[in-house]
């Protein structure tokens, strides 16, 4: 039966096209589930990324703090070394006219050691004498390193004040 009620046509064309939607979007779901895989299909964890930089370097250990020392002990006193002694025939020596023994010092060439005071001159009454009491030998200011003799005598002589 035709009826001419615009919202009657309205209301079919409606029906009509929610009944033809009903039917198609189920067979748009199957399609589209068929291309995509299973939900219940297990999914592989995603890997971790290797590492792009290098592995932090461990933070370097503090340097140790400066450890007390111990207390230095003062060395042994130990005697000090023997000086070697002057030769003779050492140039400087030859040229100040030195002699182990004084006496035999050439008063003719070497005029201070002559007469009465010069035979007084001994190294051990010379002020460059470095002996530290009654050494028999010692050092000299004029003959660094070497030792003279206590009775010895060059015309570097100086008297002690
Ligand atoms: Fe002796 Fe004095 Fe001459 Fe030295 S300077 S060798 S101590 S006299």
């Amino acid at each position: 039966m035709p009826t001419n009620d615009p919202a009657l046509g309205s209301r079919r064309q409606f029906i009509k096209f929610a009944a033809g939607a009903a039917t198609t979007i189920p067979l748009i779901n199957l399609a589209a589930c068929s291309e995509s895989p299973p939900a219940s299909a297990p999914t592989k964890p995603a890997e971790p990324a290797p590492p792009t930089t290098q592995a932090p370097k461990p933070a370097s250990p503090p340097a140790p703090a400066a450890a007390p020392q111990p207390a230095v002990e003062p060395a042994p006193t130990t005697p000090p070394a023997e000086l070697p002694r002057l030769a003779e025939s050492d140039p400087t020596a030859v040229a100040l006219g030195y002699h182990h023994d004084a006496t035999k010092v050439d008063s003719t060439k070497y005029p201070r050691r002559a007469g009465a005071e010069g035979a007084k001159q001994y190294c051990y009454n010379c002020s460059l004498f470095l002996a530290k009491g009654q050494e028999e030998w010692a050092g000299c200011s004029i003959f660094p390193g070497k030792a003279v003799a206590r009775n010895g005598w060059c015309n570097g002589w100086v008297p002690k004040a």
